[in-house]
């Protein structure tokens, strides 16, 4: 099995993005990875073995309900069951300690975020954790977040306070970060915004993006907050260099979606799979969307 970062590698020279996707449950988790999987045997990719890697995301809050050991099991057992390049993300962690801990149990990234600090603070922790990982020997992927993109999935009513064109990512800082830190991928700030927002996300900096690639060379460039963002948007960005995205809001509204329509519909039946079900497909038709898009199709 190749590695996430060769996949990543081959992303960036393709100009096709790898989807990143956020799961609270089990039933999201198996819908993402389904979707996936068959998305592959049927559009054109230029990933080998006719698979298309993807990544599994899990937030703080959502670990605490899937269990951290768990969502690794799960992930591990699929990885060698079905012989897929299919790897696991600890999303957005804020303390150092517990970044620390899913490094050294086996996830295959994390993304630290330390984005409220002073850059200089965010860029010496993150520095620990990637001197950390180094000595171990561990083969996890660090990301660290420059520049503000907000935080929380929620829907919101307008963009929120603090993020805009002041708070993009400064492509010098981008490289100069990477350089002291170490780090191996960094998610930047280029009109991205965390959660939906109601009269429409803003429209991402493609000259931005563009900009940070010439900058940071060959280091993978992850999209946070894509939910929302226009399909020629992700297309142009994807293009400028952009070889990750996270998706997460869009799952998490196909999910309650598909739950609520189960729960009306099961009349007096409390079978699970009667509302389950329909949020599983929800989820894996918003999941094989996203798929195509970011493959270019
Ligand atoms: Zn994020």
């Amino acid at each position: 099995m190749n590695t996430l970062q060769h996949y990543l590698q081959q992303a960036l020279e393709h100009k096709v993005a790898i989807g990143h996707y956020n799961f609270a449950t089990m039933t999201m988790a198996r819908a993402i990875f389904d979707a996936v999987r068959t998305a592959s045997e049927s559009i054109e990719h230029p990933f080998p073995d006719g698979k298309i890697p993807l990544v599994l995301g899990i937030s703080e809050g959502d670990r605490k309900l899937f269990g951290t050991r768990e969502a690794l099991a799960i992930v591990q057992l699929w990885r060698e069951e079905y012989q897929y390049p299919v790897f696991l993300d600890g999303d957005h962690v804020h303390d150092l300690e517990d970044a620390k801990s899913l490094v050294a149990m086996g996830y295959d990234m994390v993304v630290y975020d330390a984005v409220t600090e002073p850059i200089k603070v965010n860029q010496e922790y993150t520095k620990q954790l990637v001197n950390y990982r180094d000595e171990g020997g561990y083969p996890c992927l660090i990301e660290s977040e420059i520049g503000f993109i907000s935080s929380g999935s929620e829907i919101k009513d307008s963009i929120p306070d603090g993020v805009g064109p002041e708070t993009m990512t400064d492509p010098q800082v981008a490289r100069s970060f990477i350089d002291a830190a170490g780090v191996d991928a960094i998610a930047p700030s280029v009109g991205n915004i965390h959660g939906l927002i109601k009269s429409g996300n803003p429209k991402l900096d493609i000259d931005r993006i563009a900009d940070l690639r010439n900058a940071i060379g060959e280091v993978p460039m992850v999209l946070h907050g894509g939910s929302g963002t226009s399909d020629e948007d992700f297309v142009a960005a994807i293009r400028a260099g952009i070889t990750m995205i996270h998706i997460s809001t869009d799952i998490r509204l196909s999910y309650k979606t598909g739950l609520q329509q189960g729960i009306e519909s099961m009349g007096d039946s409390v079978a699970p799979a009667k509302y389950l079900d329909p949020a599983y497909q929800e989820v894996y038709d918003t999941v094989t969307r996203y798929t195509k898009l970011f493959s270019g199709k």
